[in-house]
């Protein structure tokens, strides 16, 4: 169930993800942001931070469901749309499936670790019997240039950390 959807809500949400990716950024971490949405309000946030935490799992989404499900005082997420600034991985798909999440947008693809139609898609799995719709697509251009330019900077950083050792 992928559908191509950009309007108005749906990039202003993004928008907000891009905000919680800066956090990323900040931090020195590859720069995903995630927002939760219920009733057309932002309910949770998160940032990528698997460094900083130690923890392999601690991607945008991951972070911002837990704060979704704690808020909601429920480990499901019906009725609830996570926005995330970059296609979600395996693992994250897997989360919002259990999560049974009604819909999940995303910017920017991911051809290396992308579960939702770049390597894999994750949410085509007939036999899945929670079904959650997917947008890709939503400002990708913004939530590209943005990752993007986090690997240029940190590319121009390392190449001079290694002029001043030697
Ligand atoms: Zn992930």
């Amino acid at each position: 169930m992928t559908e191509m959807q950009d309007n108005g809500a749906d990039a202003g949400f993004m928008q907000l993800a891009l905000e919680q990716a800066q956090h990323a950024w900040d931090l020195g971490e590859v720069p995903v942001g995630a927002v939760v949405v219920k009733d057309g309000a932002v309910i949770a946030v998160g940032y990528n931070q698997p460094i900083g935490r130690h923890d392999p799992t601690a991607h945008a989404e991951i972070q911002a469901l837990r704060a979704a499900a704690e808020k909601l005082g429920n480990y499901r997420l019906p009725g609830c749309e996570l926005y995330v600034t970059l296609e979600p991985c395996v693992m994250c798909s897997g989360a919002m499936l259990h999560a049974r999440l009604s819909r999940v947008v995303f910017g920017a693809s991911d051809p290396k670790t992308g579960a939702c139609g770049s390597v894999l898609n994750l949410f085509e799995q007939a036999a899945l019997n929670h079904q959650t719709a997917i947008s890709g697509g939503v400002m990708a251009d913004e939530c590209g240039a943005f990752l993007k330019r986090f690997f240029v900077e940190r590319r121009r950083a390392q190449a001079a950390a290694r002029l001043v050792a030697k």
